[in-house]
Order: structure tokens, then sequence, then C-alpha cells
């Protein structure tokens, strides 16, 4: 039976935190991933921004980890948004082999357009749970990244509280002109 769960929304809307729960909650043998180039986080650990620590290994694509799918019945997917296209492909390998495959990723980018290959993998999946942080701003609930310093126009910019926050729609768009 082929399965893909996408936990996805803003910035620091605890996606990761899920992602490691509802792993554990499968009672099943799991491995964690993460792409490569987020250097947030220590070689292997992954952390949310609540200080949970889960051993996650990174990977450029998923099938890196094309040695292990015999012994692993979920596999967890955290920042989904940085992996390249193979992703797709890679998704539906791994998921024909009976794998659960749980993803954790930002639909949206700090210009709210879509990040990397999130809204492919939304609708290739079963489920899809979307979840909102408080606005730093005004504490209402917040579904937008907003990156503080402008230093940069690409789209990937590794970096926690310091260079990002989650904004509401009214607060994020007194600071985006569309
Ligand atoms: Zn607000």
């Amino acid at each position: 039976m082929k399965e893909i769960q996408v936990i996805t929304g803003c910035m620091f809307a605890g996606k990761t935190t899920e992602l490691i729960n509802r792993l554990k909650s499968t009672n099943k043998k799991y491995l964690l991933v993460k792409p490569a180039l987020d250097t947030r986080d220590m070689e292997n650990k992954i952390c949310t921004h609540d200080g949970v620590f889960e051993t996650g290994i990174q990977v450029k694509r998923l099938l890196d980890i094309s040695k292990h799918l015999d012994d692993i019945s979920v596999l967890g997917v955290d920042e989904a948004q940085f992996f390249d296209s193979p992703i797709i492909e890679d998704i539906r390998e791994i998921s024909s082999k009976g794998i659960l495959i749980i993803l954790a990723g930002l639909a949206k980018d700090y210009l709210n357009k879509p990040f990397g290959y999130m809204s492919k993998i939304i609708e290739m999946s079963n489920s899809v749970t979307w979840l909102k942080a408080k606005c730093h701003q005004c504490g209402l609930e917040a579904t937008y990244s907003h990156r503080k310093q402008r230093d940069s126009e690409s789209q990937v910019v590794i970096g926690d509280a310091e260079k990002y926050e989650a904004l509401c729609e009214n607060c994020f768009k007194k600071h985006v002109k569309s």
C-alpha cells in the first residue's frame, strides 16, 4: 500500500517536531533523513526549534539510503523543500517498496512562492497536515515565513530565528510589496 504523508506550513510551525512524533508513534523501524545542505544543525542531528534532537542522516537525494530500505518500514524526510527534482522519482521508488514516507517541509518560501518540489510532493501525497505558527509581531495565527534581512535574494538562505520570523497575512503584507 502506497502511503505518503506531508507535514507543511510556515517556519516555526513545529513541522520537525510533528515529524519526529509521528515517526515515533508508528512503533516501526524508521530512518530520518535531511538534505545535506542544511548546515544549521550539527551533522547527523536534527534539531527542532523547541530543542528536540533526533538522529538523522544527511543525504543528497533520498535514494542515497537505498541500502537501508530493506531494514525500515518508515522513512522520515525533514526540510523536503531543499531536495532537487530526483526527489519525485525517489519518493515513487521508495513508496513502491511499501515503505511509508512522511515528509516535512516548507510549502512556500519567504516571498510566499512555492518552495522546491513541495507542491508536486503534496499532489502525490495521501494526506497533508498544514501547521500554523504564532505571528511574531501580533500573536495571531501565522502562515507566512518572513526573511528579516534582505541581504540575499536566493530562495535558499539557511537560518533560524535570527534571519526569519513567522507572520500572519496582515503583518506579512506590511513587509512584502506584492
Ligand atoms: Zn501579525
